[in-house]
């Protein structure tokens, strides 16, 4: 009866051991689970993206209007990484690169995409003063160029299609920087600010466009979203990336039926907080933040 009693708590302790072990094992798996994982933050009224591919590089694309992206990185990024392999910045509007200037401060950024045209804005000198104290590779964004994340995860650059390095602009959205991410079978069309005269350019240029989730063009404007471009895309899903009671009224009604029209679902920043979306490169998964 002894004897018994005594295996019995031996027992109990062997599998205390080994749920432990268990616990272990599965938060490693966690961090290497295959899955690409990409969050749209809910930065307010502006644009920030974060991608983290299986085998753990990021890329930040868009930082929003001010340093909410920082506190919003912070819930998914462990307090020891400092590191963001790459950052794009789509166009030098305050609401997509103003939030960049604190993530530059506050991580080591390995590579900085962007179209490299001027802009006479107080946040633009800013952003520029930022990467110039960044010891970061910077590359144009230009149509064609791909950064290989490792894994068959790709961010391809879709738009400008030609060089706007050096020329100065008034009009930042006919420039923005459009991209593909890409895990095998499974795409994300990211927009930035882009319009219709830019989806159109697209289209016609034979540029492929398809993809399964798309963030939608500038916060749900009616100057984007145009209806031949949203079948060329025919996504399942979209994303508004949107600010609660925004001065511009986005995302605007005309976009939304656009979008239904379509049969596309959509998710927005405003209402549903940040969006993370996961993906195996075949399957995903849709999760609020
Ligand atoms: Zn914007």
């Amino acid at each position: 009866m002894k004897q018994s009693k005594q295996l019995n708590l031996i027992h109990i302790i062997i599998l205390i051991v080994l749920g432990v072990l268990a616990l272990n094992t599965s938060r490693a798996a966690g961090e290497k689970d295959g899955l690409l994982k990409v969050y749209f933050l809910d930065v307010g009224q502006g644009d920030s993206i974060f991608i983290e591919a299986p085998n753990g590089n990021q890329v930040l694309v868009d930082g929003g209007p001010d340093d909410k992206v920082l506190s919003e990185l912070g819930k998914i990024v462990p307090f020891y990484d400092h590191d963001i392999d790459a950052v794009v910045a789509t166009h030098p509007h305050a609401d997509h690169i103003a939030g960049l200037v604190g993530v530059l401060e506050h991580y080591q950024v390995g590579k900085i995409i962007e179209a490299k045209e001027e802009y006479d804005s107080a946040t633009y000198r800013a952003w520029e003063k930022a990467i110039q104290e960044e010891n970061a590779e910077i590359i144009e964004a230009l149509g064609g160029k791909v950064l290989d994340l490792g894994n068959g995860v790709t961010v391809t650059l879709l738009y400008p299609l030609a060089s706007v390095a050096g020329t100065t602009t008034n009009r930042p959205h006919d420039d923005a920087v459009v991209a593909m991410l890409k895990y095998s079978d499974f795409k994300v069309l990211l927009t930035g600010d882009m319009e219709v005269k830019t989806e159109e350019e697209l289209l016609i240029r034979g540029v492929d466009v398809d993809a399964d989730i798309l963030k939608v063009g500038h916060h749900g404007s009616k100057t984007s979203s145009g209806g031949k471009f949203l079948s060329a895309v025919s996504p399942q899903l979209a994303v508004i990336q949107v600010g609660a009671r925004n001065r511009y009224r986005h995302p605007s009604p005309e976009t939304i039926s656009r979008l239904t029209a379509n049969g596309i679902r959509y998710y927005r920043n405003d209402t549903d907080g940040t969006v993370e979306i996961l993906s195996d490169g075949q399957n995903y998964q849709v999760k609020k933040y």
